[in-house]
């Protein structure tokens, strides 16, 4: 295949504005369709983005925007529900440059993704969902939704958990796993709660999860993890009333010490549930002219804090195979040998700190007494050590020619 020069980016979330900066980097015209009719969806929640992203970000000039949105966080303090002090962990590393984590609302690190793209002449094309894709005569052939047509050299799948790119790259992949929680947040002003800014707080409820954090003007962001053993029918959880969640949200708190119930009483916004799911592993990433990346390819759990940044990092890298590597195939095969590792150990993570969260009973009582003794070893070895320094400190040289694959 010869290389390509133009590419059909699906899904303008997080991974889709990243990867057309990167090719346009590589020298590759892209254009990116989102479904979303205005901006893409940003759900009210917030995320926090690694050093590690941060760095990959800084690699295509776009990491200053969307840092400006948030702020910093690097370390977390752990509770039982009893009120225990379980340990602290960081959130991130600080590397020796002074790069550090950030907490950001995810519609803000949208906003900064969209806008950076489209600063640098790239068309971001709204109201385009992906029903289809076909490769025709050397080009890759996509439909919308709403009729119309598009091609490109090669099409690059970042619409997320719920791809449409994926079994269309393999009518046999797995759909997404449901983690068995329920996550919600909120913003509330006007709380006073004991915590530093840039500090996050991790209560290991009787019932269910909170965490929260102090955005530095005050504003306390908070979200909670609920256990909820069966799915949601898609959709179900829009028909409950913020009213009701409030309820229920108070029930499960009520016995557990921190300020959970305070701040989510005096939360006036209307609160959006969403299921967690993760992705099981893929056979495959590609297939022809066709690729998926970010969440897509191997979103993990949100508890990992890796999510968005992983994206950003596919990115980065496709875009260095695609230039250095020749035709889309090798390019593709080397990207996926290159990112399936890394990927895989931080869904590992993410799955063991999701077991702890949804414990009850006996399980509840085992992790709270063990985790004091447990955690400054796990925190030692993850962030201080090795560990820590692959998952924090990784960056993506642009300048170093991408290695073929080696079998
Ligand atoms: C509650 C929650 C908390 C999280 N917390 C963190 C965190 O703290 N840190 C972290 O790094 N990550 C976190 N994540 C994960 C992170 O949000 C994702 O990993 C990240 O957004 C993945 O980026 P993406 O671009 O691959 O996918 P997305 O951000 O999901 O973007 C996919 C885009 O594709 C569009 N799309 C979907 N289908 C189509 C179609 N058929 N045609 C065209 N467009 C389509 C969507 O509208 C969307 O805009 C969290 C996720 C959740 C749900």
């Amino acid at each position: 295949m010869t290389d390509p020069r133009t590419a059909l980016v699906v899904g303008g979330g997080i991974a889709g504005p990243a990867a057309a900066m990167a090719l346009q980097k590589a020298g590759i015209d892209s254009v990116v369709y989102e479904a979303h009719a205005a901006s893409a969806e940003g759900s009210g929640t917030f995320l926090t983005l690694a050093t590690n992203g941060v760095s990959a970000l800084r690699v295509l000039g776009a990491d200053q925007p969307a840092i400006a949105a948030g702020f910093a966080t690097t370390a977390s303090v752990l509770w039982s529900g009893t009120g225990k002090r379980l340990g602290a962990a960081a959130v991130s590393m600080t590397l020796d440059d002074g790069t550090t984590g950030y907490t950001l609302k995810r519609a803000d690190l949208y906003k900064s993704m969209h806008d950076q793209a489209v600063s640098r002449g790239i068309r971001i094309e709204h109201g385009k969902r992906l029903l289809a894709a076909e490769t025709d005569g050397g080009m890759v052939l996509a439909r919308f939704a709403d009729g119309a047509e598009a091609t490109g050299d090669i099409l690059i799948g970042c619409d997320g958990i719920h791809s449409a790119v994926r079994p269309i790259i393999d009518p046999g992949a797995p759909g997404p796993d449901y983690a068995g929680l329920i996550n919600l947040g909120g913003y509330v002003r006007g709380v006073r709660v004991s915590a530093d800014p840039g500090t996050y707080h991790m209560i290991f409820g009787k019932r269910a999860f909170f965490g929260y954090a102090v955005a530095p003007d005050g504003e306390v962001w908070w979200f909670a993890n609920v256990p909820e053993p069966g799915e949601p029918a898609r959709g179900s959880l829009a028909a409950i009333s913020t009213g009701q969640w409030r309820q229920r949200l108070v029930g499960l708190f009520a016995d557990d010490a921190g300020p959970a119930t305070r701040l989510i009483e005096a939360t006036s916004h209307d609160l959006a549930a969403s299921p967690v799911h993760t992705m099981p592993r893929l056979p495959t990433w590609h297939s022809g002219r066709m690729i998926v990346i970010g969440d897509a390819a191997h979103a993990p759990s949100p508890t990992s804090g890796q999510g968005a940044s992983l994206a950003i990092e596919d990115a980065v890298l496709l875009g260095k195979c695609l230039r250095d590597l020749p035709g889309p195939d090798q390019a593709f095969a080397t990207f996926e040998w290159l990112r399936r590792p890394r990927a895989e150990r931080v869904i590992k993570q993410g799955a063991r700190i999701n077991n702890n969260k949804a414990a009850t009973g006996a399980a509840r009582i085992i992790r709270d007494t063990m985790m004091p003794a447990m955690l400054p070893i796990y925190v030692r070895f993850i962030a201080n050590g090795k560990p820590g320094k692959q998952l924090y400190g990784h960056h993506i040289d642009w300048d170093a020619p991408a290695s073929p694959i080696q079998e």
